[in-house]
């Protein structure tokens, strides 16, 4: 059981009734769903590695960068490709990129070079308006006193005695006249493939969905030009990874729908999982290790698995103290 004293920032008790209300974002839940003891060491404990961030966060930091860049300058009619690219490769070296050049995905992408042909793509296929696809705003957060309710009466189900709040950030939100919603940016690595199938049960993705639909029914849906607009779908860009100088096969937009039934059956799921999350915070429940992912934690091995495979407590302690470091930046539902 956790120290009231030293509760993580995604946790706090109400102050008009003293009711726990927790403020989970997809990450959160996600990391609680894939190890327990993971999720106990990045979130409750806030360790991270002392060495390279991984680089699956690296890449996706650029191109969230990149894109928000992008689109910021569409919205206000200002792109200009030479600015893009400027920014593109300032941001290469900002993020530190070329220290993976040893890494295969580094070499997938065709290195410096291949990350600028792309840029330079991307800007080619999306500047010819293949759609009626429009950004209409970046960067909408979600999370304390701007909250997408999951639950909200904490005497509803014995299992989860709390109040539940989705936590998050909507990087770009876009309308086609008929649909509204977030779009989200992804890689995929095999050309042919319909690169959808492996986002259609994807928790992360429904959350988008189930925000967005909470979202503008309560803010956008009153703002005059956007009434009447269906909010289950998301928009999913997705860019081949390796070189490919057919622009049809390098990027594909698919629009990823979801049902009431599959919003609802989301919601009670993530009910489940913060329970989980509120046993080992208070019901002195140990974090179960999820074994079958220490050697392939999303394509890669987990940080601590160099601690866990270790035969006595004190070692797992020197190497947690000499490999890692308690984050300075906490995650703060209030910033999302
Ligand atoms: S090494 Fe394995 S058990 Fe330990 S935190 Fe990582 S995934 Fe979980």
């Amino acid at each position: 059981m956790i120290s009231l004293s030293n509760l993580p920032n995604f946790i706090q008790k109400a102050p008009t009734d003293g009711v726990w209300e927790l403020y989970l974002d997809h990450s959160i839940l996600s990391s609680a769903r894939m190890c327990e003891a993971r999720f106990w060491l990045d979130y409750v404990e806030a360790k991270e590695s002392k060495g390279m961030i991984s680089w699956p966060l690296a890449y996706g930091s650029l191109i969230h960068e990149q894109m928000e860049h992008y689109y910021k300058a569409q919205m206000e009619g200002k792109f200009e490709l030479r600015k893009w690219l400027e920014f593109s490769v300032a941001k290469w070296y900002e993020l530190r990129m070329p220290a993976y050049k040893d890494y295969p995905q580094f070499k997938s992408i065709g290195g410096f070079e291949g990350f600028v042909t792309s840029t330079t793509q991307y800007a080619e296929y999306y500047n010819r308006s293949i759609d009626n696809l429009k950004p209409i705003a970046l960067e909408i957060p979600f999370g304390k006193a701007k909250e997408v309710p999951l639950l909200e009466d904490h005497t509803l189900y014995r299992y989860a005695p709390f109040r539940l709040y989705l936590s998050g950030r909507m990087d770009f939100i876009f309308d086609n006249g008929r649909n509204i919603g977030p779009l989200d940016h992804k890689s995929f690595s095999i050309a042919g493939k319909n690169p959808v199938l492996g986002y259609e049960v994807q928790e992360g993705m429904t959350g988008y969905v189930y925000a967005m639909d909470y979202i503008y029914k309560n803010h956008f849906a009153i703002i005059p030009g956007m009434f009447g607009r269906s909010t289950n779908i998301l928009f999913l860009n997705f860019m081949l990874t390796k070189t490919e100088p057919d622009l049809n096969k390098k990027f594909q937009r698919i629009p990823l729908y979801k049902t009431p039934y599959q919003l609802e059956a989301w919601r009670m799921r993530q009910i489940s999982t913060a329970a989980k999350i509120y046993q080992l915070l208070f019901e002195d429940r140990v974090p179960d290790f999820n074994a079958h992912v220490c050697t392939n934690y999303f394509h890669s091995t987990c940080p601590y698995q160099p601690v866990h495979r270790l035969g006595t407590e004190q070692d797992m302690f020197t190497i947690l103290s000499k490999d890692f470091q308690v984050r300075q930046n906490q995650w703060n539902p209030e910033a999302e």
